[in-house]
């Protein structure tokens, strides 16, 4: 599925492919609505179905990853919020053995994320997984998101990464197209990335479950 020699930097997106997107979703979906409904003093199924338009108008931009925005669209303190639920916050099974199984196999460890700068700060904090990476690449500091050409421009650019030799890894087939787009070498699809729902359909890139299904691959 993977030709591991010719593998010398692995990206690897945070939410939904090394963090259970349990968390987000429930925020998102679930606990921000109802938060949103005791404000507006509105019933819960009218603020989902609000804020669900909202996030569809912004969905695959920048805009849609941005605290920033969110908060002073909607007048909510969303880290104070997401922090009341953090312990939902969990690494996927198989994550840490897998990051584990790159290093000793020598290979280079970029998180590349769409995340938040303080999302991803909180998440870090959390997890502890932060060195567990070579670096850690926010989109939000190139001002593109991955779905965005621009991003991989500036990410090469500073980076210095050959194509040739790069993976990335990654819930969202939106972003798998825009990197394979690029030029990144290989693509890896994570079919399961909320573990409290039942796995996606992806037809369109080499993809596993989780990570249990690869790390034999890398000897
Ligand atoms: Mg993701």
């Amino acid at each position: 599925m993977i030709d591991w020699q010719r593998v010398e930097i692995v990206m690897l997106d945070m939410d939904g492919t090394l963090l259970d997107l349990n968390f987000d979703n429930t925020f998102w979906q679930q606990y921000l609505p109802k938060h949103y409904a005791e404000k507006q003093q509105i019933n819960i199924d009218d603020a989902r179905r609000e804020l669900m338009a909202r996030y569809a108008e912004h969905k695959g931009t920048l805009q849609w990853y941005c605290l920033d925005y969110w908060r002073d669209n909607l007048d909510i303190d969303l880290m104070a919020l997401k922090k009341q639920i953090s312990h939902l916050i969990k690494v996927l099974p198989h994550s840490i053995n897998f990051l584990d199984q790159l290093h000793r196999a020598n290979k280079r460890v970029l998180l590349v994320t769409n995340a938040h700068p303080d999302n991803l700060i909180l998440k870090m904090e959390v997890t502890q997984l932060r060195h567990h990476f070579d670096g850690i690449v926010c989109s939000h500091d190139y001002g593109y998101c991955k779905e965005d050409q621009r991003f991989w421009q500036a990410f090469q650019q500073q980076q210095g990464f050959e194509l040739a030799h790069s993976l990335m890894v990654d819930d969202n087939l939106q972003v798998l197209a825009s990197a394979q787009k690029y030029g990144i070498a290989q693509v890896l699809a994570i079919r399961k990335p909320d573990s409290h729902r039942p796995e996606n359909r992806v037809m369109e890139y080499p993809s596993v479950s989780d990570f249990s299904e690869i790390i034999p691959d890398i000897y």
